[in-house]
């Protein structure tokens, strides 16, 4: 039966990474492409990586009622669509969502068979370290995002799974496994 698994965890951990691997391990299963009003990053295609919308049109969807659930994050909103859930699951897939941790709770209010996984970072200075290595936030929004995890990571007992992001490979066949338990698809069924 067709899922909906939330990733969650703060900004830095390697969520994007440990579900780009997910997605190539476990067939059938498919990223939720959430809508946004931050900016696109250079390299960032609109549909693809977000939806970029105008904070306008962000409202206007709250007021249609058209969101899952959506946050402030930072100083910018980022939500899912019912709709991108909607279509995926009655196409028989399952759906992986990327969000932060009042999104989580929502969804987890929302929707109380969805799959709760927080990805946890080691130890806190290498959220740091990782966001400084992208290169993709100012030093200023670094420090928010930063903000921001030391509450993220207060939370992560509220959730069902915990993968440690301590080394790559390992930890995403953890998430491999909790994801493949929950679907009943075992590693050498050959069902994939
Ligand atoms: P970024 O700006 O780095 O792309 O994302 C910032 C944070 O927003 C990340 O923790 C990311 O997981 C989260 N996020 C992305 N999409 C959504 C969404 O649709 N809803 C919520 N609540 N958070 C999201």
């Amino acid at each position: 039966m067709a899922k909906v698994f939330v990733i969650t965890g703060p900004s830095g951990v390697g969520k994007g990474t440990l579900i780009s691997k997910l997605l190539e391990r476990v067939q059938g299963l498919e990223l939720s492409i959430s809508a946004t009003t931050r900016e696109p990053r250079e390299g960032e295609v609109d549909g693809r990586d977000y939806h970029f919308l105008t904070p306008e049109e962000f409202d206007r969807r709250i007021a249609a009622e058209d969101f899952l659930e959506f946050a402030t994050y930072s100083g910018n909103r980022y939500g899912t669509l019912r709709s991108e859930v909607r279509r995926r699951l009655e196409q028989g897939h399952s759906v992986v969502l990327e969000i932060e941790v009042q999104g989580a709770r929502q969804v987890r209010a929302a929707m109380r068979e969805s799959v709760q996984v927080f990805i946890a970072p080691p130890d806190p200075a290498s959220l740091r370290h990782r966001l400084e290595s992208r290169g993709t936030d100012s030093l200023e929004a670094i420090d928010s995002r930063l903000e921001v995890a030391e509450q993220e990571l207060a939370a992560q007992d509220e959730f069902a799974h915990r993968v440690v992001n301590d080394e790559l490979e390992r930890a995403a066949g953890e998430l491999e496994g909790i994801v493949r338990a929950e679907l009943g698809v075992p590693l050498d069924s050959g069902a994939e």
